[in-house]
């Protein structure tokens, strides 16, 4: 079961759970089966979905409990509390520090998207004004270090390999040194993987780490692989002593539930995951955010940052009227626009709070021409409309008809866009101004 499948189900029994007219013990124990089935079936693994069943009974007293609403919003809690924790192993990954030369070592199977990462991580901190270079030290894989030098050249991110030598020890030890004489701050060294766990593999992560001491080791894994991440997170963990992990190939129909409970095995924290193969599908990973994501309740946080990156001048009134807690019909079509030139939207619809899950589901294909049917039906609003909010339209009902034939479409599709519309307004509402949260974020990661 793929993550959005596995996000629709646990929501649905949670909504299920809403409508019961009495919360008794026998409603509570379907609730469990039902989000418990889901997470078996993606992969996750057993032990930690009988704890989470088990945790919440525990925290769940319903003798204690009142009425019904009551019962309800304990229970949801409780849920939402463990399925934090599932992601959550409470471990602070390390956090570079600026002017330094911050050293990371990536280590990882054969195929598992490591040079991919090492790339999107070095263009991840590049965008944020970090001096970042690239080390490849993968001479096992015939082809490593041009595919290296290709992904770097295009990101314009320096790096550092040799076509002549081969042991790997002395590139990356020379690469680490040559990128720290010239006071580079993120040093990304690419190490080499193998088919599988094996000895002579984990004695040369072994050594590179000796030879340039890395101040964090990071193991990246294969969303993809299912059951078999316990034990191959487990056994890196045991050779390399990771700090954090990257899960690569959350995209598509990675089940995710596998790379889900390496953190428990491990006791490590994810710290992005790679959504896509290109240099921008890689997203840093928040567990309370990537959970509410998956439930399709959307983050804002994240689009946010995602707007902010791109630095495009026409993003500028879009994120003043956003920080300040405004948001007309307008703001809702611009953002759209950014949306479509992000590339891929499934991943950046699902920051849209308040945006249906059904909005994510389907193809990429799919998801884009649904978002240019909204736009289409924007395009029939007047300007003083579109510049305003959705009062307008609910004062005169014979506005929506208009817009409704003049696009083509029918009087439940613009409702459906205007009520999608008050949600995130609202949401923009109390998350932006002095107070909220979209003018207190951090800016380095
Ligand atoms: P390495 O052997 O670990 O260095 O793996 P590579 O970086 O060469 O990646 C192996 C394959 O996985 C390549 O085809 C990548 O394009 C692909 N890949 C890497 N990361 C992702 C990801 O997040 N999503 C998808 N869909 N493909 C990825």
């Amino acid at each position: 079961m793929v993550l959005a499948d596995l996000g629709r189900k646990i929501n649905t029994a949670l909504v299920d759970l809403t409508k019961a007219p009495v919360v008794d013990e026998k409603v509570l124990d379907a609730l469990l089966r039902d989000i418990c089935a889901a997470l078996l079936a993606s992969d996750v693994n057993v032990m930690l979905v009988q704890r989470l069943r088990n945790n919440v009974k525990k925290s769940v007293n319903l003798n204690e409990l009142g009425g019904g609403a009551n019962r309800k919003r304990v229970i949801q809690k409780a849920v939402m509390d463990q399925l934090y924790e599932l992601v959550d192993p409470g471990v602070q990954p390390y956090k570079p520090i600026k002017h330094k030369a911050n050293v990371f070592m990536m280590v990882g199977l054969q195929g598992a998207g490591k040079t991919t990462t090492c790339t999107k991580l070095a263009s991840f901190y590049q965008r944020k004004g970090w001096k970042t270079a690239l080390v490849c030290a993968d001479t096992f894989r015939a082809g490593a270090f041009d595919q290296l030098k290709q992904n770097a050249t295009k990101a314009k991110i320096p790096y550092y390999g040799s076509y002549t030598e081969t042991d790997p020890v002395a590139i990356a030890q020379e690469g680490v040194d040559k990128f720290k004489a010239d006071k580079f701050e993120i040093i990304i060294v690419d190490t080499s993987g193998r088919h599988k766990q094996e000895a002579e593999l984990f004695e040369e992560m072994k050594q590179i780490s000796a030879a340039v001491e890395p101040d964090s080791t990071i193991f990246v894994m294969d969303g993809t692989i299912g059951q078999a991440a316990d034990g191959q997170a487990r056994a890196f963990k045991e050779a390399a002593n990771f700090g954090s992990i990257i899960m690569t190939k959350m995209d598509g129909h990675a089940k995710g539930g596998g790379a889900i409970s390496a953190v428990a095995a491990t006791d490590s924290p994810i710290v992005f995951i790679g959504t896509g193969e290109h240099l921008h599908d890689l997203d840093r990973f928040e567990p309370k955010s990537f959970v509410r994501k998956m439930l399709g309740m959307g983050d804002m946080s994240d689009l946010v940052e995602k707007v902010q990156d791109m630095k495009l001048d026409e993003n500028k009134n879009l994120m003043k009227n956003i920080q300040s807690g405004q948001y007309s019909l307008r703001d809702m079509y611009d953002q759209f626009q950014q949306i479509s030139k992000m590339g891929p939207l499934s991943k950046l619809m699902g920051s849209i709070p308040g945006m249906p899950t059904e909005m994510l589901a389907g193809s990429e294909e799919e998801g884009g021409k649904r978002i240019k049917r909204m736009m289409c039906i924007m395009d029939s609003m007047t300007d003083q409309e579109l510049d305003g909010d959705s009062k307008v339209f609910e004062k005169d009902h014979s506005r929506v008809i208009r817009v409704a034939r003049g696009s083509g479409t029918s009087v439940h599709e613009v409702e459906e866009i205007l009520s999608q519309y008050k949600r995130f307004a609202e949401m923009v509402k109390t998350m932006g101004g002095k107070g909220g949260l979209l003018n207190n974020m951090p800016t380095d990661p």
